[in-house]
């Protein structure tokens, strides 16, 4: 028996595999405790589907690719980089990568290579979230753990379908509402979302106006006297300048803006007001958005004018990837450093720097990947190294970044042929989770050594040895000593010492553990300037983009991001396919569709084909799954525009104009989809 953490969402489940290649939940693990839900369990099935085994190269992008052995590959990118400026490089990685995967690549990037020129796709999904905790609670890492879901008695969920995205986490809450009659959870959302439907009260928001609900919120909080003043003079700032901009939103106002009841607001006010617990999770709803960080502080700062953080609650962001939260213990984003550092600081630099043995890391954050697309298409990038990731088909705007891929130098490490590799140079077959061995940390800081149960497929190696061996060829042996991934978690966990996220007591065979402890700020000091935490004016942007509908992106239910790995396995792809976009039965009425009518979602010149689905989507607004391939016609982010938060540089995939045409009718002979 070999235990390891799921390799899809953030809840970051501990599994096992048995001796029958079975896959189960492990009842040792805290944040499942045995349960499961469906994605993992085909896992086994799919490992060596549509894998590449060796090193593939072409030197145009005309050219078929041929088989390269690993040598030839090094020194095909030893020559590249050596022969470019570090500038003129670009490294794009993943929150599905093992902590010891990210570790390494960082450091050959900003310590080896010596530029930020480096993001990961948590850009598309946490960004935002880190960004709001930091300037919150002066750190990142939610406050709190899932022991505090079990004796919470309201929960709200806002912009997150964790029902579908986050299942066993949101068991764990039903489980706790069925224990408890009193309590409550609420959804807000502009879609009636599987969570929605099983919630308590679902409020059904327009898209985009979060900020204005929840800053219509505090408005109520205030006015009805329910501030927790001794909290907010103990243990906070800036409670006056959020009130401020919180009473530009009386309810009435809100509640225009937002499309809700005023009762709506209210009903969220009380629930803080008056719960004995609350926690709230939100996850790319609020996130991915050009108000995004403003949403999270606008929920954020609820929480401290009420007190609810530790036994009385908690603002907890759900982690969209497996180890996006190692990704950013590590720093793997255009600013980050080990151990929560920051490029920025000149003290977190010259700790590295000592640290890492090497001079002159740079103080300037590197380019989001959405800068990169247009540094690419600027001729400024020359070479691109994706890493685990897809971002043909996952960022936004589409033709623009197809465009980008198709200039660049495209070096391309993965474990699945995807949509990207259709445009590479280089390809390097990398070992995949169960294939290799490290950590992963999960949405409430609980870290889980995941054991190798397979050989690698073919030729494939594991991320961070590529990079080790790549450095020791370009004469940096004595930076990447590394023999074993033990050698990198040893390395990494010294880097973390005396920091918040500070792992250097552990090991693997103390694993699964959280750091942090239960409650991150247990004695309510935080790692401010002032050691309080600060509330801020959450304001209030309008999203406006022309087109009959707003279109709102999200998760299928059994299929993760791309569908390189989970799109392999019949069972899963069941009720996915082929690709639907949800209209309000009324929107459609009066446009003439019906329930199976193919039609095209349009932006300018932009076409996407869908099947309607019937839904209780809010009126003027469609949702359309993201993440089908290429194989299953035009990916809806070829709609998105890249937009992005001022903040976090998070792109807003949760809002774009388009119009929706007919383009064929059912056949009702044909049955439904
Ligand atoms: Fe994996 Fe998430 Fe399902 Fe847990 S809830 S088994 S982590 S996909």
């Amino acid at each position: 028996m070999k235990t390891f953490q799921c390799p899809y969402c953030g809840v970051g489940c501990g599994l096992y595999i048995d001796d029958r290649d079975r896959i189960k939940g492990d009842f040792e693990h805290p944040a499942n405790r045995g349960d499961i839900c469906k994605k993992p369990i085909y896992l086994p099935k799919i490992m060596d589907e549509g894998r590449v085994g060796r090193p593939l190269y072409r030197e145009s992008k005309r050219e078929n690719f041929r088989e390269i052995s690993w040598e030839e590959a090094y020194r095909i990118l030893a020559d590249r980089l050596s022969s470019l400026d570090p500038s003129e490089t670009y490294f794009y990685l993943s929150g599905q990568l093992l902590t010891e995967d990210i570790y390494v690549a960082n450091k050959f990037v900003k310590g080896f290579l010596r530029t930020n020129n480096i993001d990961a796709n948590s850009r598309l999904c946490m960004a935002t979230a880190v960004t709001a905790y930091k300037m919150a609670f002066g750190s990142d890492g939610p406050p709190c753990s899932y022991e505090d879901i079990d004796d919470a008695d309201t929960f709200l969920f806002i912009g997150s379908n964790a029902a579908i995205a986050h299942p066993v986490l949101f068991k764990r809450v039903l489980k706790r509402r069925r224990e408890l009659e009193r309590a409550v959870v609420i959804t807000i959302d502009p879609v009636e979302t599987e969570t929605a439907k099983k919630s308590d009260v679902f409020i059904q928001i327009r898209a985009g106006t979060d900020t204005a609900f929840l800053n219509s919120v505090l408005y109520v909080l205030h006015r009805e006297g329910w501030i927790d003043f001794e909290f907010i003079e103990k243990y906070t700032e800036g409670f006056e300048e959020a009130l401020e901009q919180a009473r530009k939103f009386p309810p009435e106002v809100a509640a225009s803006v937002c499309d809700v009841r005023e009762e709506d607001i209210y009903l969220v006010a009380e629930a803080f007001a008056k719960s004995k617990k609350l926690i709230s999770f939100w996850c790319q709803g609020l996130n991915q958005s050009i108000n995004g960080t403003m949403k999270n502080l606008a929920l954020i700062n609820l929480h401290l004018a009420t007190g609810r953080l530790n036994g009385k609650g908690c603002p907890f962001s759900l982690t969209g990837q497996p180890n996006a939260m190692g990704g950013r213990e590590v720093g793997y984003l255009s600013n980050g450093l080990p151990g929560y550092r920051d490029v920025r600081n000149p003290s977190d630099r010259r700790f590295m720097e000592r640290f890492w043995g090497v001079e002159g890391i740079r103080s300037e954050p590197g380019p989001t990947i959405t800068e990169a697309v247009d540094l690419i298409l600027e001729e400024k990038i020359k070479l691109l190294w994706v890493v685990c990731t897809n971002p043909a088909v996952s960022l936004p705007n589409l033709d623009k970044v197809h465009s980008a891929l198709e200039r660049v130098f495209l070096v391309v490490q993965d474990s699945y042929w995807n949509d990207t590799c259709e445009y590479a140079n280089l390809i390097l077959p990398a070992a995949q989770l169960g294939e290799k061995e490290g950590t992963m940390t999960g949405s409430d800081r609980t870290i889980t050594y995941c054991e190798k149960f397979k050989e690698p497929y073919g030729e494939s190696k594991p991320d961070w040895l590529i990079f080790t061996e790549l450095a020791k060829l370009m004469g940096a042996k004595r930076l990447f000593p590394y023999r074993s991934n033990s050698d990198v978690f040893e390395e990494f966990k010294r880097s973390t010492e005396g920091r918040l996220c500070d792992v250097s007591g552990l090991s693997y065979d103390k694993l699964p553990a959280r750091w942090g402890g239960n409650w991150l700020y247990g004695d309510l000091r935080f790692p401010t300037e002032s050691g309080r935490a600060r509330l801020h004016p959450a304001k209030f942007e309008v999203a406006t983009e022309r087109g009959e509908f707003v279109l709102i992106t999200g998760r299928l239910k059994n299929q993760w991001h791309t569908m390189t790995k989970t799109g392999k396995s019949p069972q899963l792809l069941k009720g996915e396919i082929p690709p639907f976009v949800l209209m309000n039965p009324e929107d459609a009425l009066e446009l003439g569709i019906e329930e199976g009518d193919e039609v095209v979602l349009c932006k300018g010149s932009k076409k996407v084909v869908r099947v309607v689905r019937f839904s209780n989507v809010k009126r003027g607004h469609i949702f359309a799954p993201f993440g089908y391939p290429k194989e299953f016609g035009e990916p809806v982010n070829l709609l998105l525009t890249d937009r992005v938060d001022p903040y976090s540089k998070e792109p807003d995939l949760k809002y774009s104009g388009v119009s929706v045409k007919v383009l064929a009718h059912h056949r009702p002979s044909e049955g439904l989809p």
